[in-house]
């Protein structure tokens, strides 16, 4: 029997004590004004123990961690035609990188880089009749938990400087990738990146994949062939050009966001979520990734 806290206790302890190097994410502004000193970690066991340390009960913005969370409404609503729109392929490019978009017809190499998130907007907009309310009362059922919500202030604020991913969306629309208007799929999508949690709720929220796709309740939202998929494309593409690192050093799926939170998993195990807003050069929480790091070798539990 693993001693979860006592883990988190030292990780906390000793990766506290590295120099905090990295920037919080500036280019939406509203993100800017996070303070670098946020540093949490919760883990949730299969059997529903939790355990926690820091600013783990702190919400913030939860950004790209939400595309995993759009990609499964997907799949509940169309399956597998999602991968008529969308590639399973890693990209290793950063994660609002436009040129592959180009070289490959509009078809993004997968759903967990922007360009990809978008696709997947695109289709919620088309198979939801309240997109926003529909997605956002998926996430409070997931978790269980009614207070989830937007940041509409976050929200705007990526609106006034989301200029490339107005890019994408055009792109797309050019190559007939997007069915819908580009100022409604990106509103949905400036939306779903909004999201404002803490490490429990992302916790909570995550529980379905490790549990065979069945939530916290036991209630089945994705079949275990789903889960499989979705597991694969977090340890494939959830850290955009450093999902090979985080293969290395931690060797868990996982999806990072520019909020600075990171959520990682060992499927019928265990699902752990990390916060600390100073992002490494590729875009994911240095922190976290060091916690993370530490958490696999001290339980000697990942997927490798
Ligand atoms: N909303 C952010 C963007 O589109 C999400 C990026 C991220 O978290 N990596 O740029």
């Amino acid at each position: 029997m693993q001693d979860f806290q006592q883990h988190l206790d030292t990780i906390h302890r000793d990766v506290l004590k590295l120099p905090n190097t990295g920037n919080v994410a500036s280019y939406i502004p509203e993100l800017a004004a996070v303070s670098n000193s946020k540093f949490g970690i919760h883990l949730l066991d299969i059997q529903k123990n939790k355990y926690a340390v820091g600013d783990c009960t702190e919400r913030f913005s939860i950004q790209s961690i939400s595309k995993v969370l759009s990609l499964s409404l997907a799949m509940r609503c169309i399956n597998e035609a999602v991968w008529k729109r969308v590639d399973v392929e890693p990209s290793g490019d950063p994660f609002n990188h436009l040129s592959l978009l180009e070289l490959e017809d509009g078809i993004p190499r997968n759903p967990l880089i922007n360009a990809g998130a978008i696709v997947i907007a695109d289709i919620l907009v088309s198979e939801l009749e309240n997109p926003k309310a529909d997605f956002l009362s998926f996430i409070r059922d997931l978790a269980n938990d009614p207070s989830i919500s937007y940041d509409e202030k976050v929200a705007k604020s990526e609106r006034k400087t989301g200029f490339k991913n107005f890019a994408a969306a055009n792109l797309l629309k050019s190559y007939g990738n997007l069915t819908n208007d580009v100022e409604d799929v990106l509103d949905f999508y400036f939306h779903q990146c909004s999201l404002h949690m803490n490490c429990v709720q992302l916790c909570d929220t995550f529980y379905l994949f490790i549990n065979r796709g069945k939530c916290k309740r036991n209630k089945t939202y994705l079949n275990i062939n789903q889960i499989k998929r979705i597991n694969a494309l977090m340890l494939t593409c959830g850290f955009y050009d450093e999902a090979g690192e985080f293969a290395f050093e931690v060797g868990l799926p996982g999806k990072s966001g520019v909020g600075g939170g990171i959520v990682a998993l060992l499927p019928n195990n265990f699902c752990v979520a990390t916060w600390s807003p100073a992002l490494n050069k590729k875009g994911n929480s240095a922190r976290g990734m060091a916690a993370l790091e530490h958490l696999t070798t001290l339980t000697e539990l990942s997927i490798f």
